[in-house]
């Protein structure tokens, strides 16, 4: 899939309206569109990289941007602090890891349990 077509990119351009969490110059970030728990946002570059698979080192510093964004924004969002609160962050790549969008996109998950998936 093509940025042309990528919901993530068209989200990122506004063109998909989203419920925004948060926006740099790097990093758009947003709620699911069909959450697995009372918290679950994604955390997506701006560059339309498919997957982990196609990361170079150039890409460490955004790849840590995003992780140290991740337990910011979850407290945000309504996540209790660690260690009685906590999030989940996930990473799928590819088919047989469970990608479905292939626009890199980091997923945090948190809030009280159950869970509706996870
Ligand atoms: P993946 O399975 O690729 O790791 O996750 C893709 C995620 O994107 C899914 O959790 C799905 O609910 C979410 N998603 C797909 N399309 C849209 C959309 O149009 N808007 C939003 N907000 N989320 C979406
Ligand atoms: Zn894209």
């Amino acid at each position: 899939m093509s940025e042309l077509n990528c919901i993530f990119c068209k989200i990122i351009a506004g063109q998909i309206p989203s419920r925004k969490v948060y926006e740099d110059e790097h990093v758009y970030a947003f709620h699911d569109i069909a959450p697995w728990a009372p918290v679950h946002f994604l955390i997506v570059p701006k560059l339309h990289i498919l997957s982990m698979a196609q990361l170079t080192q150039d890409d460490s510093a955004l790849m840590g941007h995003m992780m140290t964004l991740a337990p910011r924004l979850a407290l945000q969002e309504g996540c209790r602090p660690y260690p009685d609160g906590g999030f989940r962050v996930v990473i799928n790549n590819g088919a047989e890891g469970g990608q479905e969008v292939h626009h890199l996109h980091m997923h945090v998950m948190g809030g009280p349990r159950p869970w509706l998936r996870g």
